[in-house]
Protein backbone atom coordinates (compact mmCIF):
# COMPACT_ATOMS: atom_id res chain seq x y z
CA UNK A 1 0.00 0.00 0.00
CA UNK A 2 1.49 3.40 -1.07
CA UNK A 3 1.76 5.83 1.95
CA UNK A 4 -0.59 8.99 1.76
CA UNK A 5 1.06 12.09 1.40
CA UNK A 6 -1.08 15.73 1.60
CA UNK A 7 -4.08 16.77 -0.81
CA UNK A 8 -1.48 18.93 -2.92
CA UNK A 9 0.96 16.10 -3.18
CA UNK A 10 -1.50 12.93 -4.07
CA UNK A 11 -2.83 15.66 -6.84
CA UNK A 12 0.64 15.98 -8.28
CA UNK A 13 1.60 12.62 -7.92
CA UNK A 14 -1.58 11.68 -9.73
CA UNK A 15 -0.32 14.33 -12.51
CA UNK A 16 2.97 13.25 -12.49
CA UNK A 17 2.51 9.59 -13.14
CA UNK A 18 -0.01 10.30 -15.72
CA UNK A 19 2.98 12.39 -17.45
CA UNK A 20 5.44 9.22 -16.90
CA UNK A 21 2.69 7.03 -18.60
CA UNK A 22 1.44 8.90 -21.37
CA UNK A 23 4.72 10.88 -22.65
CA UNK A 24 7.67 9.86 -20.82
CA UNK A 25 8.05 5.57 -20.51
CA UNK A 26 7.18 5.96 -24.40
CA UNK A 27 9.73 8.33 -25.29
CA UNK A 28 12.52 5.92 -24.17
CA UNK A 29 13.29 4.20 -26.63
CA UNK A 30 12.36 7.19 -29.26
CA UNK A 31 15.72 9.42 -27.45
CA UNK A 32 17.72 6.32 -28.24
CA UNK A 33 16.80 6.12 -31.10
CA UNK A 34 17.07 9.89 -32.33
CA UNK A 35 20.27 10.26 -30.41
CA UNK A 36 21.98 7.69 -32.48
CA UNK A 37 21.17 9.99 -35.59
CA UNK A 38 22.10 13.16 -33.36
CA UNK A 39 25.29 15.17 -35.06
CA UNK A 40 26.82 15.43 -31.93
CA UNK A 41 25.92 12.07 -29.31
CA UNK A 42 26.02 15.51 -26.79
CA UNK A 43 23.06 17.35 -28.74
CA UNK A 44 19.80 16.95 -26.97
CA UNK A 45 17.62 14.88 -28.86
CA UNK A 46 14.03 16.36 -29.94
CA UNK A 47 12.02 14.66 -27.82
CA UNK A 48 13.01 15.72 -24.62
CA UNK A 49 12.05 19.08 -25.83
CA UNK A 50 8.75 18.22 -26.45
CA UNK A 51 8.72 16.35 -23.42
CA UNK A 52 9.71 19.45 -21.24
CA UNK A 53 6.94 21.45 -23.17
CA UNK A 54 4.52 18.77 -22.61
CA UNK A 55 5.89 18.67 -18.59
CA UNK A 56 5.31 22.85 -18.10
CA UNK A 57 1.96 22.85 -19.59
CA UNK A 58 0.82 20.02 -17.12
CA UNK A 59 2.34 22.66 -14.01
CA UNK A 60 5.02 19.82 -13.36
CA UNK A 61 8.11 22.60 -13.61
CA UNK A 62 10.78 23.05 -11.13
CA UNK A 63 8.88 20.90 -8.73
CA UNK A 64 12.48 21.00 -6.75
CA UNK A 65 12.65 24.80 -5.66
CA UNK A 66 11.12 25.47 -2.44
CA UNK A 67 11.30 28.99 -2.88
CA UNK A 68 7.60 30.03 -4.21
CA UNK A 69 8.93 33.11 -5.63
CA UNK A 70 10.76 31.02 -8.14
CA UNK A 71 9.99 27.56 -8.32
CA UNK A 72 6.46 25.09 -6.91
CA UNK A 73 7.41 26.01 -3.33
CA UNK A 74 6.88 22.55 -2.57
CA UNK A 75 8.46 21.16 0.83
CA UNK A 76 10.89 18.57 0.97
CA UNK A 77 8.36 16.03 2.15
CA UNK A 78 6.09 16.79 -0.43
CA UNK A 79 8.87 16.60 -3.23
CA UNK A 80 10.15 13.55 -1.58
CA UNK A 81 7.93 10.95 -3.63
CA UNK A 82 7.72 13.31 -6.54
CA UNK A 83 11.46 13.03 -7.59
CA UNK A 84 10.80 9.16 -6.53
CA UNK A 85 8.60 9.08 -9.28
CA UNK A 86 10.96 10.50 -11.79
CA UNK A 87 14.04 7.92 -10.84
CA UNK A 88 12.16 5.59 -12.79
CA UNK A 89 13.27 7.11 -15.53
CA UNK A 90 15.98 9.28 -14.70
CA UNK A 91 17.74 9.75 -17.86
CA UNK A 92 14.52 11.82 -19.33
CA UNK A 93 12.39 12.42 -16.26
CA UNK A 94 14.26 14.57 -14.35
CA UNK A 95 15.23 16.73 -17.30
CA UNK A 96 12.11 16.83 -18.69
CA UNK A 97 10.26 18.58 -15.52
CA UNK A 98 13.27 20.72 -15.20
CA UNK A 99 14.23 19.33 -11.79
CA UNK A 100 17.71 17.60 -13.10
CA UNK A 101 20.99 17.68 -11.21
CA UNK A 102 23.26 19.86 -11.77
CA UNK A 103 20.90 22.51 -12.49
CA UNK A 104 19.13 22.34 -9.45
CA UNK A 105 21.96 22.65 -6.96
CA UNK A 106 22.76 25.29 -9.56
CA UNK A 107 19.18 26.79 -9.09
CA UNK A 108 19.39 27.04 -5.39
CA UNK A 109 22.78 28.68 -4.97
CA UNK A 110 21.57 31.32 -7.59
CA UNK A 111 17.89 31.76 -6.00
CA UNK A 112 19.92 31.97 -2.17
CA UNK A 113 22.91 33.83 -3.06
CA UNK A 114 22.94 35.19 -6.50
CA UNK A 115 22.63 39.36 -6.68
CA UNK A 116 20.02 40.51 -9.23
CA UNK A 117 22.28 40.88 -12.14
CA UNK A 118 23.32 37.22 -11.61
CA UNK A 119 19.46 36.04 -11.24
CA UNK A 120 18.33 37.97 -14.47
CA UNK A 121 21.07 36.43 -16.30
CA UNK A 122 21.52 32.66 -15.22
CA UNK A 123 18.74 32.02 -13.23
CA UNK A 124 16.25 33.27 -15.24
CA UNK A 125 17.04 30.54 -18.16
CA UNK A 126 17.84 28.25 -16.11
CA UNK A 127 14.66 27.98 -14.59
CA UNK A 128 12.66 28.79 -17.86
CA UNK A 129 14.80 25.16 -18.85
CA UNK A 130 16.24 27.22 -21.57
CA UNK A 131 20.03 26.40 -20.54
CA UNK A 132 22.06 23.74 -18.50
CA UNK A 133 24.16 24.23 -15.93
CA UNK A 134 27.84 22.64 -14.36
CA UNK A 135 28.71 22.67 -10.53
CA UNK A 136 33.12 22.66 -10.90
CA UNK A 137 34.64 21.71 -7.85
CA UNK A 138 36.68 18.22 -8.55
CA UNK A 139 39.88 18.03 -9.37
CA UNK A 140 42.27 14.99 -10.60
CA UNK A 141 44.90 16.36 -8.76
CA UNK A 142 44.35 16.13 -5.09
CA UNK A 143 41.98 14.23 -3.13
CA UNK A 144 38.70 17.25 -3.93
CA UNK A 145 36.45 15.11 -0.90
CA UNK A 146 38.27 17.20 1.46
CA UNK A 147 37.51 20.92 -0.39
CA UNK A 148 40.25 22.54 1.28
CA UNK A 149 41.92 20.77 -1.24
CA UNK A 150 41.27 22.61 -4.12
CA UNK A 151 43.92 24.01 -5.96
CA UNK A 152 42.13 26.14 -8.49
CA UNK A 153 43.34 29.73 -8.35
CA UNK A 154 40.89 33.18 -8.53
CA UNK A 155 42.81 35.64 -8.08
CA UNK A 156 41.66 39.37 -8.12
CA UNK A 157 43.13 41.68 -10.34
CA UNK A 158 41.95 45.02 -10.89
CA UNK A 159 37.99 44.68 -11.70
CA UNK A 160 38.35 41.16 -12.49
CA UNK A 161 38.86 37.15 -11.08
CA UNK A 162 41.58 35.46 -13.66
CA UNK A 163 41.39 31.84 -13.17
CA UNK A 164 43.03 28.81 -13.23
CA UNK A 165 42.80 25.05 -12.83
CA UNK A 166 42.00 22.14 -13.87
CA UNK A 167 38.26 20.01 -12.94
CA UNK A 168 36.91 16.71 -13.86
CA UNK A 169 33.84 15.02 -13.49
CA UNK A 170 31.99 18.18 -14.08
CA UNK A 171 28.47 16.63 -15.08
CA UNK A 172 26.87 18.29 -17.80
CA UNK A 173 29.85 20.16 -18.76
CA UNK A 174 29.91 17.97 -22.42
CA UNK A 175 25.65 19.31 -23.41
CA UNK A 176 26.30 22.44 -25.34
CA UNK A 177 23.62 23.80 -23.77
CA UNK A 178 25.27 24.01 -20.67
CA UNK A 179 25.88 28.28 -20.68
CA UNK A 180 27.27 28.69 -17.12
CA UNK A 181 29.81 26.79 -14.80
CA UNK A 182 29.76 27.84 -10.83
CA UNK A 183 33.55 27.32 -10.29
CA UNK A 184 34.64 26.68 -7.07
CA UNK A 185 38.40 27.94 -6.07
CA UNK A 186 40.87 29.93 -4.16
CA UNK A 187 40.82 33.52 -3.71
CA UNK A 188 42.96 33.36 -0.29
CA UNK A 189 45.21 30.60 -0.48
CA UNK A 190 47.28 31.36 2.38
CA UNK A 191 44.60 32.76 4.34
CA UNK A 192 45.09 31.73 8.34
CA UNK A 193 41.35 29.95 7.64
CA UNK A 194 41.62 26.98 5.23
CA UNK A 195 37.73 27.19 5.07
CA UNK A 196 37.56 30.88 4.14
CA UNK A 197 39.83 30.54 0.94
CA UNK A 198 37.88 29.24 -1.22
CA UNK A 199 35.24 31.24 -3.45
CA UNK A 200 32.42 30.41 -6.24
CA UNK A 201 32.28 32.42 -9.42
CA UNK A 202 30.09 32.31 -12.33
CA UNK A 203 32.13 31.55 -15.20
CA UNK A 204 30.41 31.83 -19.20
CA UNK A 205 31.12 28.26 -21.37
CA UNK A 206 32.50 30.62 -24.17
CA UNK A 207 34.67 32.60 -21.80
CA UNK A 208 38.56 32.76 -23.60
CA UNK A 209 40.46 30.47 -21.93
CA UNK A 210 37.36 27.61 -20.81
CA UNK A 211 38.63 24.54 -22.21
CA UNK A 212 35.92 21.10 -22.18
CA UNK A 213 38.68 19.08 -22.80
CA UNK A 214 37.38 15.36 -22.60
CA UNK A 215 34.17 13.58 -21.75
CA UNK A 216 35.05 11.22 -18.66
CA UNK A 217 33.14 8.10 -18.91
CA UNK A 218 31.62 6.05 -16.43
CA UNK A 219 32.14 2.16 -15.98
CA UNK A 220 32.89 2.99 -19.70
CA UNK A 221 29.42 5.26 -20.11
CA UNK A 222 29.42 8.45 -21.51
CA UNK A 223 26.07 9.18 -19.60
CA UNK A 224 25.16 11.69 -22.55
CA UNK A 225 21.80 12.32 -21.14
CA UNK A 226 22.89 13.55 -18.54
CA UNK A 227 25.43 15.92 -20.25
CA UNK A 228 28.61 14.03 -19.66
CA UNK A 229 31.32 14.77 -16.99
CA UNK A 230 33.91 16.02 -18.67
CA UNK A 231 37.51 17.33 -18.00
CA UNK A 232 37.59 21.18 -17.88
CA UNK A 233 40.52 23.51 -17.65
CA UNK A 234 40.60 27.08 -17.06
CA UNK A 235 43.39 28.83 -18.55
CA UNK A 236 43.34 32.56 -17.41
CA UNK A 237 40.10 32.53 -17.83
CA UNK A 238 39.10 36.26 -16.78
CA UNK A 239 35.60 36.76 -15.45
CA UNK A 240 34.28 40.04 -13.37
CA UNK A 241 34.48 40.74 -10.10
CA UNK A 242 30.48 41.00 -9.98
CA UNK A 243 30.67 37.05 -11.08
CA UNK A 244 31.63 36.40 -7.42
CA UNK A 245 28.87 34.33 -5.76
CA UNK A 246 27.98 35.10 -2.42
CA UNK A 247 31.17 36.97 -0.11
CA UNK A 248 34.89 36.08 -1.29
CA UNK A 249 35.75 33.18 1.19
CA UNK A 250 32.27 32.30 1.41
CA UNK A 251 32.76 29.40 -1.03
CA UNK A 252 33.33 26.48 1.34
CA UNK A 253 29.71 27.53 3.30
CA UNK A 254 27.76 27.73 -0.35
CA UNK A 255 29.00 24.23 -1.28
CA UNK A 256 27.84 23.05 2.26
CA UNK A 257 24.51 25.13 1.87
CA UNK A 258 24.26 23.34 -1.66
CA UNK A 259 24.88 19.61 -1.39
CA UNK A 260 22.17 18.90 1.87
CA UNK A 261 19.30 19.07 -0.98
CA UNK A 262 20.83 17.98 -3.58
CA UNK A 263 21.93 14.81 -1.92
CA UNK A 264 18.52 13.84 -0.42
CA UNK A 265 17.21 14.38 -4.39
CA UNK A 266 19.66 11.54 -5.29
CA UNK A 267 18.37 9.10 -2.86
CA UNK A 268 14.56 9.67 -3.61
CA UNK A 269 15.41 9.15 -7.29
CA UNK A 270 17.39 6.13 -6.14
CA UNK A 271 14.41 4.60 -4.66
CA UNK A 272 12.61 4.67 -8.02
CA UNK A 273 15.75 3.43 -9.51
CA UNK A 274 14.79 0.61 -7.31
CA UNK A 275 11.32 0.43 -7.95
CA UNK A 276 11.71 0.04 -11.57
CA UNK A 277 14.30 -2.53 -10.94
CA UNK A 278 11.77 -4.44 -8.59
CA UNK A 279 9.26 -4.59 -11.24
CA UNK A 280 11.59 -5.54 -14.12
CA UNK A 281 12.49 -8.11 -11.83
CA UNK A 282 8.98 -9.33 -11.25
CA UNK A 283 8.64 -9.53 -15.32
CA UNK A 284 11.08 -11.68 -15.96
CA UNK A 285 10.73 -13.48 -13.20
CA UNK A 286 7.07 -14.48 -14.90
CA UNK A 287 8.06 -14.59 -18.53
CA UNK A 288 11.12 -16.85 -18.22
CA UNK A 289 11.49 -20.69 -17.84
CA UNK A 290 14.53 -22.61 -16.11
CA UNK A 291 14.53 -25.99 -15.53
CA UNK A 292 10.55 -26.85 -16.13
CA UNK A 293 9.22 -23.42 -14.13
CA UNK A 294 9.62 -19.86 -14.26
CA UNK A 295 12.16 -18.04 -12.42
CA UNK A 296 9.69 -16.80 -10.12
CA UNK A 297 9.45 -19.96 -8.81
CA UNK A 298 13.05 -20.32 -7.42
CA UNK A 299 13.57 -18.99 -4.13
CA UNK A 300 16.28 -17.35 -4.42
CA UNK A 301 14.84 -15.13 -6.96
CA UNK A 302 11.95 -15.16 -4.13
CA UNK A 303 14.37 -13.44 -1.85
CA UNK A 304 15.92 -11.43 -4.30
CA UNK A 305 12.13 -10.24 -4.64
CA UNK A 306 11.38 -9.84 -1.31
CA UNK A 307 14.66 -8.32 0.00
CA UNK A 308 14.28 -6.32 -2.27
CA UNK A 309 10.84 -4.78 -1.44
CA UNK A 310 11.55 -4.45 2.29
CA UNK A 311 15.03 -2.67 1.49
CA UNK A 312 12.94 -0.10 -0.65
CA UNK A 313 10.33 0.29 2.01
CA UNK A 314 13.08 1.43 4.96
CA UNK A 315 14.97 3.39 3.19
CA UNK A 316 11.83 5.25 2.12
CA UNK A 317 11.00 5.74 5.22
CA UNK A 318 14.33 6.81 6.22
CA UNK A 319 14.34 9.38 3.34
CA UNK A 320 10.79 10.75 4.11
CA UNK A 321 12.20 11.01 8.11
CA UNK A 322 15.07 13.18 6.58
CA UNK A 323 12.66 15.52 4.50
CA UNK A 324 11.11 16.10 6.93
CA UNK A 325 13.48 17.00 9.65
CA UNK A 326 14.93 19.56 6.79
CA UNK A 327 11.42 20.95 6.83
CA UNK A 328 11.26 21.59 10.55
CA UNK A 329 14.43 22.10 11.92
CA UNK A 330 16.42 22.95 8.33
CA UNK A 331 19.35 21.35 6.94
CA UNK A 332 21.68 21.75 9.19
CA UNK A 333 19.20 20.04 12.38
CA UNK A 334 18.76 16.55 9.73
CA UNK A 335 22.85 16.92 9.29
CA UNK A 336 23.08 13.18 10.68
CA UNK A 337 19.71 12.22 8.91
CA UNK A 338 21.23 13.60 5.44
CA UNK A 339 24.39 11.60 5.61
CA UNK A 340 22.39 8.13 7.14
CA UNK A 341 20.81 8.25 3.81
CA UNK A 342 23.36 9.26 1.73
CA UNK A 343 25.88 6.29 3.01
CA UNK A 344 21.93 3.69 2.84
CA UNK A 345 20.41 4.48 -0.07
CA UNK A 346 23.02 4.12 -3.00
CA UNK A 347 24.99 1.01 -1.65
CA UNK A 348 21.38 -0.27 -0.80
CA UNK A 349 19.92 0.07 -4.54
CA UNK A 350 23.04 -1.16 -5.92
CA UNK A 351 22.47 -4.41 -4.38
CA UNK A 352 18.98 -4.18 -6.01
CA UNK A 353 20.40 -3.64 -9.52
CA UNK A 354 22.69 -6.48 -8.96
CA UNK A 355 19.78 -8.94 -8.38
CA UNK A 356 18.27 -7.35 -10.93
CA UNK A 357 21.20 -8.22 -13.04
CA UNK A 358 21.66 -11.68 -12.18
CA UNK A 359 17.77 -12.49 -12.96
CA UNK A 360 18.40 -10.89 -16.30
CA UNK A 361 21.54 -13.19 -16.97
CA UNK A 362 23.42 -11.92 -20.31
CA UNK A 363 20.77 -9.60 -20.94
CA UNK A 364 21.35 -7.91 -17.77
CA UNK A 365 24.81 -6.55 -18.22
CA UNK A 366 24.00 -5.82 -22.02
CA UNK A 367 22.71 -2.34 -23.65
CA UNK A 368 19.28 -3.82 -24.39
CA UNK A 369 18.08 -3.29 -20.64
CA UNK A 370 18.56 -0.56 -18.57
CA UNK A 371 19.73 -2.40 -15.71
CA UNK A 372 23.40 -2.32 -16.08
CA UNK A 373 23.76 1.47 -16.94
CA UNK A 374 21.56 2.15 -13.55
CA UNK A 375 23.56 -0.06 -12.19
CA UNK A 376 26.91 2.21 -13.01
CA UNK A 377 24.82 5.34 -12.64
CA UNK A 378 24.08 3.98 -8.74
CA UNK A 379 27.48 2.82 -7.96
CA UNK A 380 28.82 6.27 -8.66
CA UNK A 381 26.59 7.96 -6.52
CA UNK A 382 29.04 5.85 -3.54
CA UNK A 383 31.69 8.74 -4.60
CA UNK A 384 29.75 11.57 -5.81
CA UNK A 385 28.35 14.33 -3.68
CA UNK A 386 31.05 13.03 -1.37
CA UNK A 387 32.04 9.45 -1.26
CA UNK A 388 30.56 7.04 1.78
CA UNK A 389 33.96 7.07 3.84
CA UNK A 390 33.76 10.70 4.40
CA UNK A 391 29.74 10.39 5.66
CA UNK A 392 30.56 7.72 7.86
CA UNK A 393 33.25 9.14 9.70
CA UNK A 394 31.57 12.71 10.41
CA UNK A 395 28.58 10.82 11.27
CA UNK A 396 30.57 8.64 13.95
CA UNK A 397 32.20 11.59 15.70
CA UNK A 398 28.74 13.00 16.30
CA UNK A 399 27.79 9.90 17.71
CA UNK A 400 30.73 9.39 19.38
CA UNK A 401 30.74 12.69 21.10
CA UNK A 402 26.94 12.27 21.69
CA UNK A 403 27.62 9.56 24.30
CA UNK A 404 31.51 9.91 25.52
C1 LIG B 1 29.62 10.34 -12.00
C2 LIG B 1 30.26 11.41 -11.19
C3 LIG B 1 29.77 12.72 -11.30
C4 LIG B 1 30.40 13.75 -10.59
N1 LIG B 1 29.96 15.05 -10.77
C5 LIG B 1 30.67 16.07 -10.22
C6 LIG B 1 30.34 17.44 -10.54
O1 LIG B 1 29.39 17.72 -11.26
N2 LIG B 1 31.12 18.42 -10.02
C7 LIG B 1 32.18 18.15 -9.21
O2 LIG B 1 32.84 19.08 -8.77
N3 LIG B 1 32.52 16.86 -8.89
C8 LIG B 1 31.80 15.82 -9.39
N4 LIG B 1 32.13 14.51 -9.11
C9 LIG B 1 33.31 14.25 -8.28
C10 LIG B 1 32.98 13.72 -6.89
O3 LIG B 1 32.30 14.69 -6.14
C11 LIG B 1 34.32 13.30 -6.28
O4 LIG B 1 34.76 12.16 -6.98
C12 LIG B 1 34.22 13.00 -4.80
O5 LIG B 1 33.99 14.17 -4.05
C13 LIG B 1 35.52 12.35 -4.27
O6 LIG B 1 36.66 13.10 -4.60
P1 LIG B 1 37.89 12.36 -5.30
O7 LIG B 1 37.39 11.66 -6.51
O8 LIG B 1 38.97 13.35 -5.47
O9 LIG B 1 38.31 11.22 -4.27
P2 LIG B 1 39.36 11.36 -3.08
O10 LIG B 1 39.10 12.61 -2.31
O11 LIG B 1 40.72 11.16 -3.65
O12 LIG B 1 38.97 10.14 -2.19
C14 LIG B 1 39.25 8.79 -2.61
C15 LIG B 1 38.78 7.81 -1.56
O13 LIG B 1 39.50 8.02 -0.36
C16 LIG B 1 38.69 7.63 0.74
N5 LIG B 1 38.59 8.74 1.67
C17 LIG B 1 38.64 10.07 1.41
N6 LIG B 1 38.46 10.78 2.54
C18 LIG B 1 38.30 9.90 3.53
C19 LIG B 1 38.06 10.00 4.93
N7 LIG B 1 37.95 11.21 5.52
N8 LIG B 1 37.94 8.85 5.65
C20 LIG B 1 38.04 7.64 5.05
N9 LIG B 1 38.25 7.49 3.74
C21 LIG B 1 38.37 8.59 2.99
C22 LIG B 1 37.32 7.28 0.18
O14 LIG B 1 37.20 5.88 0.04
C23 LIG B 1 37.33 7.94 -1.17
O15 LIG B 1 36.45 7.31 -2.09
C24 LIG B 1 31.50 13.46 -9.76
C25 LIG B 1 31.96 12.14 -9.64
C26 LIG B 1 31.36 11.13 -10.34
C27 LIG B 1 31.90 9.74 -10.21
Amino acid sequence: MDFAFDARTEELRGRLLAFMDEHVYPAEPVAEEQRARLASPWDTPAVVGELKAEARRRGLWNLFLPDAEYGAGLTNLQYAPLAEITGRSPHLAPTATNCAAPDTGNMEVLSQFGTEEQKKRWLEPLLAGEIRSAFAMTEPEVASSDATNIETRMIRDGGDYVVNGRKWYISGAMNPDCAVFIVMGKTDPDGDDIRRQQSMVLVPRDAPGVEVRRAMRVYGYEDHSHGGHAEVVFHDVRVPAANLVGEEGGGFAIAQARLGPGRIHHCMRLIGMAERAIELMCRRAVERTAFGKPLAAQGVVQNWIADARVTVEQLRLLVLKTAWLMDTVGNKGAHTEIQAIKIATPRAVVDILDSAVQLYGAGGVSQDFPLAELWASARTLRLADGPDEVHQRSLARREIKRHG
